[in-house]
C-alpha cells in the first residue's frame, strides 16, 4: 500500500501523530515526511527506529509558517498531507487560548493554502490521487445527554476553546473543498489512549500517580462519559480514510467503548494492582474528586457505522485489551515518561492534574 507515493504527517511526534508514522512505515510502503514544531507535548523518543528508516525524514517546522512550508512542498513534492498537528489539551486551552487559535486555526489555514498551491501545480494525474486528511475531534459537536450518539450529521456545537478551535479548522478544510476543491477528508475521532501519550492526559497521569502512590484526582463527581479507542486503532482507521475514502467526505472514528471517567480510573487501579501489588492495599483508595473543570462536557460516543461499513474498518482492540497492553507499557518503559518527567513541563492552572 501507498508504494512509491510520499505523505506529509504534521505533528508526528506527538501521540496521535507518531503511531500514525509508526503505522506506516510499518504497514506501507510510504515515505514519511514528519513536520513538527516540537511543542512540549512532542517527543522524538516516540519513533524508535524510524530515524534509520530511509523512508522517513524530519522536519522541524511550525504549520503557521507559510514560506518555509512551501518549500517544504517544492522539497518533497507530497501525495497527501495528514495534519495531526495541534494544540491538544482542554484544560491549556482554557488557561491560554491564544496558542490554539494559533495553531489549530491559523496553521491549518496556512497548510491548506500551501497545499492547495502545491495541488495545482501537480500534473493531472498526480492532481487526482492528492488528498488532504484533516484529523479532527468528537469533541467538535459538543456534549451528549445521558442518550445519543455523534455522527456525521451531527452539528457543530463546541464548548471549549480547544474544540471551538478545531470547529474552526474542520470548516476551514471543508471550505477549501467546496471553493477550491482541494481534495479533503475530515475524520473526528473520540478519546484515544494507548502508548506515547503525554503524562497530563487523563489515562497515563492516573498510571504514572497510581505507580508513586500519589492521589488520583477525579473531575466533579467522575461521571463523565467518554467513548475511548486505542490509539493504533486510530491511527489505522486514518491510513484506510486516506486510501479509500470517498473525497469531501467525513469520518467518525470510534471504538464503542463509553466509560465513565471513574470506571477509567477504577480500571486502571485494579490493573495496577494486579501488576504491582500495593503494600498500602487497593490503589482505588487514593481517588480522590476535586472541583469540576469549566464547561466540562458530560458525554461523548461516537456512531462509527459509516466508516465501517463503507471503508471496512473496526477497531481490534477492546477497552479491557487496549487499556491492559497500556499499563503494562507504562510500567515497562519507565524511561520514556521519566524523561518527561525529569525535563518538566509547565502544568495547566485549571487542572489539579486530571485532564481528559
Ligand atoms: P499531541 O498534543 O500529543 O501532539 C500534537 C503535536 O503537534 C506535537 O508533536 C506538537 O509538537 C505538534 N505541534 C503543535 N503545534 C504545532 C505547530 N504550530 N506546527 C507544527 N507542529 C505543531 O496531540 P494528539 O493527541 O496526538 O492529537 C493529534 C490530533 O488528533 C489533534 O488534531 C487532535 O485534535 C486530534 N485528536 C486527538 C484525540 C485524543 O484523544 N488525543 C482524539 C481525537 C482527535
Amino acid at each position: 500500500r501507498f508504494e512509491g507515493t510520499t505523505m506529509f504527517v504534521t505533528g508526528g511526534a506527538g501521540f496521535i501523530g507518531s503511531a500514525v508514522v509508526r503505522h506506516l512505515l510499518r504497514e506501507t510502503g510510504a515515505r514519511v515526511v514528519n513536520i513538527d514544531k516540537l511543542t512540549y507535548a512532542a517527543n522524538l523518543a516516540s519513533l524508535p527506529g524510524a530515524i534509520e528508516n530511509d523512508r522517513y525524514s524530519f522536519e522541524r517546522q511550525c504549520i503557521c509558517e507559510a514560506e518555509a512550508l512551501r518549500s517544504l512542498f517544492e522539497k518533497y513534492q507530497p501525495d497527501a498531507v495528514m495534519n495531526l498537528a495541534a494544540e491538544s489539551h482542554v484544560d491549556r486551552s482554557i488557561d491560554g487560548p491564544g496558542e490554539f487559535i494559533k495553531t489549530n486555526v491559523v496553521g491549518t489555514f496556512t497548510l491548506l493554502q500551501e497545499a492547495l498551491r502545491h495541488w495545482r501545480s501537480l500534473p493531472p494525474d498526480r492532481r487526482a490521487r492528492f488528498r488532504f486528511l484533516h484529523v479532527s475531534t468528537d469533541e467538535v459537536f459538543g456534549s451528549l445527554g445521558r442518550d445519543g450518539l455523534f455522527t456525521e450529521q451531527s452539528a457543530y456545537a463546541p464548548n471549549s476553546p480547544y474544540s471551538a478551535s478545531k470547529a474552526s479548522s474542520d470548516h476551514l478544510v471543508r471550505a477549501w473543498r467546496e471553493t477550491y476543491e482541494l481534495p479533503t477528508l475530515i475524520t473526528n475521532c473520540s478519546n484515544n489512549y494507548g502508548p506515547y501519550h503525554f503524562p497530563e492526559k487523563l489515562v497515563p497521569n492516573m498510571i504514572i500517580r497510581g505507580l508513586a502512590g500519589e492521589r488520583l484526582p477525579v473531575y466533579g463527581d467522575g461521571q463523565n462519559v467518554r467513548d475511548w479507542l486505542f490509539v493504533e486503532d486510530h491511527a489505522a482507521a486514518l491510513s484506510i480514510v486516506l486510501e479509500r475514502g470517498s473525497v469531501g467526505g467525513t469520518y467518525n472514528v470510534g471504538g464503542r467503548n463509553e466509560r465513565t471517567n471513574l470506571q477509567v480510573v477504577h480500571a486502571i487501579c485494579d490493573l495496577l494492582d494486579d501488576l504491582i501489588p500495593s503494600s498500602d492495599g487497593s490503589r482505588r483508595q487514593l481517588i480522590s474528586f476535586v472541583k469540576d473543570r469549566p464547561g466540562h462536557d458530560l458525554r461523548y460516543a461516537i456512531d462509527a457505522s459509516k466508516i465501517e461499513r463503507e471503508l471496512g474498518w473496526e477497531a481490534k482492540e477492546s477497552f479491557e485489551t487496549g487499556l491492559a497492553k497500556t499499563v503494562k507499557w507504562y510500567c515497562q518503559n519507565r524511561d520514556w515518561w521519566q524523561a518527561i518527567l525529569a525535563r518538566g513541563y509547565e502544568k495547566s492552572r485549571v487542572g489539579l492534574g486530571p485532564g481528559y
